[in-house]
């Protein structure tokens, strides 16, 4: 039985559904371009993968059902359209507001798409109360740890969709030229959030999505860069909104402070400048991620209004913001002061993580090439070569030895690929470097040893080039070792594959032939492996 429920197209090309599955339901909604791919979706099960499987179930049974359930709404469409032919502008609307009363679904729907026609008073915000209601209606689970451990998904705990839903209606309205109604949506989604979740507590948090927020904030820094709106009204608005006991603690706080840096340079520099050191001064206890934030604001401040000094040295008293770093890094190497770039980035160095660690070794590297440092360049580029084959950093790796040492540079790399190897990857990289040298006899001898059936199937074909006896001789060798050494469904499996592979190319069809009627004899008592050959072949 089917375990999608409910699917429906709610608009042209977005579909919904919901997908009885291990944690519960699902809810999934899917948008598509005309060609049925994915343009955007959401699943609100626990899975980490995006997208999850559950989009592409709920894909497969749009494509199947696509037709029957849009010749169903052009029905539907057409057979209202019939109808209502004879309905006067009067009925219609007392029919309308009829069913309004006891449908919040439609209510909202009406508010959501005409609301921009209301006659608006000056000073008014008609929206903010439509968003209240919206917030009043959200349901809150009482019991949010029963949730809490079978999702461990928090994001559609609490359903914020329609937040959502008016970020694009003040988008749309802004693409319109409505930019008055566009701010005005964007300030009471602002406003209505913050009323709402900051009388609920910190362990809300979680269960709440707040990437919506962001939105509003970047239509209205768009509008404002665009002369779309008022900048001075808007940076006042800002300047009072965060006075707000509600904006503490919530990120929207920093949204607020990131639009006034915008143009805070042409409105309000000694208000500003005040405001973000103030912060600043109390953040430097409390939370970096916050004062991070502050010192950029700052910077961008300082470039804006050609304090340069001063952008530099917040910069050079922050080097542990990595953007910070970079500039300070390239401004030294672009004035070919290398001493202190080099300086900078070993400090770095010492305090990043490992995944980091390679963006900043790049940067010494390339100050070692101006430099025409081979010890470095050898130190580093073998170490980024450890990590992985490269031709581009072996390239580079070469340049620093002179002719008759190239030999020894060379058998150093390999050597480090080769000894170290009960590691798959490094085998790899050794047969790697070893055919990219054109050392085709060492590379020959290399896989004899290896005996590896995952480096054969990579490198069947082209030692067949070469010498075609060689290669069936090293598969075989290969493949015999895999099947005697491994038992199992998989690794059958796995066996049947390459043989696939091998069968391709010419004179693998013999070899794949003579290999299979081999194992049907010698193991004949595997079963699942007979089955698998003969499934296959
Ligand atoms: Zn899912």
């Amino acid at each position: 039985m089917s375990k999608i429920r409910n699917l429906k197209q709610s608009a042209q090309n977005v579909w919904e559904a919901s997908y009885f599955g291990n944690y519960g339901e699902y809810n999934i909604k899917i948008a598509l371009d005309e060609q049925l791919t994915l343009k955007e979706y959401s699943c609100s099960c626990p899975s980490d993968r995006s997208p999850c499987k559950h989009i592409f179930f709920v894909l497969d049974e749009i494509k199947i059902k696509k037709d029957a359930l849009n010749n169903e709404a052009d029905k539907n469409a057409d057979a209202v359209s019939a109808v209502l032919q004879n309905v006067s502008h009067d009925e219609l609307r007392k029919f309308i507001i009829d069913q309004a009363k006891f449908s919040e679904e439609l209510t909202r729907s009406i508010q959501l798409n005409f609301s921009d026609k209301l006659q608006k008073k000056s000073g008014e915000n008609i929206y903010s109360d439509i968003l209240r209601q919206e917030f009043a209606s959200i349901e809150i689970y009482d019991d949010q740890d029963k949730y809490y451990d079978q999702d461990e998904y928090y994001d559609h705990v609490i359903d914020l969709d329609f937040l959502e839903q008016w970020g694009k209606k003040a988008a749309k309205l802004a693409k319109q030229g409505k930019f008055l109604d566009a701010e005005a949506i964007c300030k009471a989604c602002i406003e209505e959030f913050a009323s709402w979740i900051s009388g609920k507590g910190n362990e809300m948090e979680e269960y709440i999505n707040y990437d919506f927020q962001k939105d509003f904030f970047d239509l209205l820094k768009t509008m404002s860069k665009n002369g779309q709106t008022d900048k001075r009204a808007l940076y006042n608005y800002c300047q009072s909104e965060i006075e707000k006991k509600k904006y503490e603690g919530l990120e929207i706080f920093d949204y607020f402070n990131d639009l006034m840096a915008e143009f805070a340079a042409d409105i309000d520099p000694v208000g500003f400048l005040a405001l973000q050191t103030s912060l600043l001064e109390k953040s430097k206890n409390t939370s970096s991620l916050s004062a991070k934030r502050i010192s950029r604001r700052l910077v961008k401040f300082y470039d804006a209004t050609n304090q340069k000094d001063k952008a530099e040295k917040l910069i050079d008293e922050n080097l542990q913001i990595d953007e910070f770093c970079k500039r300070a890094v390239d401004k030294h190497i672009a004035g070919g002061n290398y001493g202190a770039a080099k300086e900078i980035l070993n400090k770095k160095l010492k305090m990043c993580s490992e995944w980091t660690a390679s963006e900043w070794k790049e940067r010494l590297l390339e100050i070692a090439q101006k430099e025409n440092d081979a010890a470095s360049i050898r130190k580093l580029s073998f170490e980024f070569l450890q990590n992985e084959f490269n031709k581009q950093y072996f390239a580079i790796y070469k340049s620093a030895f002179p002719n008759d040492k190239l030999e020894t540079a060379f058998e150093d790399l390999y050597k480090y690929y080769a000894k170290t190897s009960n590691i798959l990857i490094l085998k790899f990289y050794a047969a790697e470097l070893l055919q990219y040298e054109n050392k085709i006899e060492r590379l020959i001898e290399y896989l004899d040893k290896c005996r590896s059936l995952e480096l054969m199937e990579k490198y069947y074909e082209y030692i067949y080039q070469k010498s075609p006896e060689k290669a069936s001789d090293l598969f075989k060798k290969a493949m015999d070792y895999y099947a005697k050494n491994n038992l199992g469904r998989e690794y059958y499996e796995y066996i049947a594959k390459t043989l696939k592979i091998v069968q391709k190319t010419p004179g693998g069809i013999e070899l794949a032939n003579n290999i299979i009627s081999e194992y049907r004899a010698t193991y004949k008592n595997r079963k699942a492996m007979m089955e698998i050959l003969t499934q296959n072949f």
